[in-house]
């Protein structure tokens, strides 16, 4: 793994010289990633050893302020340690809800959420959250606190941009590629990458993809969750998501031979008339 681990994270650095200094600048992804569910106490779980084996088994949500009204109705999928698993579907159908509930934002009405076969509610808060670290993309202009995370691995391979005075000013890009660095840095056994590529440019989406299918995934389970469906192909399986429901799964080719839900999204982008389709252009 140390190998694998080290070359991923040499590529992908390799394309965020500016990590280094964004690490120590403020950022809303930072408060993102250390917030506190607003769920019952944490449990003690804390093994030494994990393989980050994530089910989600009959599970049904529904947000507080919309109780009538059912986001997940039923979802099942399961995680497996070195494989990369893609989430996509319309806005809205979802995805980052079900990301909330692996990260305990949330609990879910009924069904189960296990990691190694043991509910996510047995483990201790802080293990956890560094075991299934998100990499989320952050919305612009906010404030990261300082992170003591070990930045001595991070070596910026050209020199910084200008950060500003306050040193919060670095693009959408730069912030995502931090998300990602910081997430990968905690070694974690189950990586949730939600939309985590869409405001980098082209070239640097295609070397973090080839970094996620080629290094990142050994040793730990990927739950990839893209608009741009090109970013999926080589995903060992995909679920699709629609209206709360997983209506298909399969290889990228199996779902397109179906010529179900799935070809319909890529149609709609290939044609340009999906939503997500302004935000990540097909290549
Ligand atoms: P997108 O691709 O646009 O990110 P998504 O598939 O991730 O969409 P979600 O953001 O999970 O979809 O939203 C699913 C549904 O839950 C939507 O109808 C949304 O309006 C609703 N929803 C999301 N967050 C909340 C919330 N905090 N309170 C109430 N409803 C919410």
């Amino acid at each position: 793994y140390a190998t694998n681990f080290s070359t991923a994270m040499e590529g992908l650095l390799s394309t965020y010289p500016s990590v280094q200094k964004a690490m120590g600048s403020s950022e809303k992804i930072f408060e993102y990633m250390e917030r506190m569910p607003q769920i019952s106490p944490p449990g003690t779980l804390a093994p030494p050893a994990l393989r980050g084996h994530l089910q989600v088994q009959d599970v049904w949500f529904s947000y507080p302020s919309r109780e009538d009204t059912p986001v997940l109705k039923g979802v099942s999928l399961e995680l497996h340690p070195g494989e990369v698993t893609a989430l996509v579907g319309p806005s809205g159908a979802g995805k980052t809800t079900l990301v909330a509930l692996l990260e305990r934002f949330y609990e879910p009405q009924h069904g189960r959420l296990l990691l190694d076969g043991r509910d996510l509610r047995d483990y201790e808060h802080h293990y956890l959250h560094s075991k299934v670290p998100p990499a989320t993309p952050a919305s612009s202009n906010h404030k990261i606190p300082p992170d003591p995370s070990p930045c001595d691995f991070i070596t910026p391979l050209s020199p910084p941009p200008d950060v500003g005075e306050m040193g919060g000013q670095i693009s959408g890009g730069q912030r995502q590629g931090v998300a990602i660095a910081r997430a990968l840095l905690r070694n974690p056994r189950v990586l949730i990458l939600d939309d985590a590529t869409s405001a980098l440019d082209t070239e640097s989406q295609l070397q973090v993809e080839k970094e996620i299918y080629e290094g990142v995934r050994a040793g730990r389970s990927v739950l990839l969750i893209a608009h741009r469906l090109s970013a999926v192909e080589r995903a060992d399986r995909i679920l699709v998501l629609e209206d709360g429901e997983i209506r298909e799964q399969g290889t990228h080719w199996e779902l397109l031979a179906c010529q179900g839900s799935y070809w319909h999204l890529v149609q709609k982008q290939l044609n340009g008339d999906e939503e997500g389709s302004s935000r990540d252009s097909v290549e």
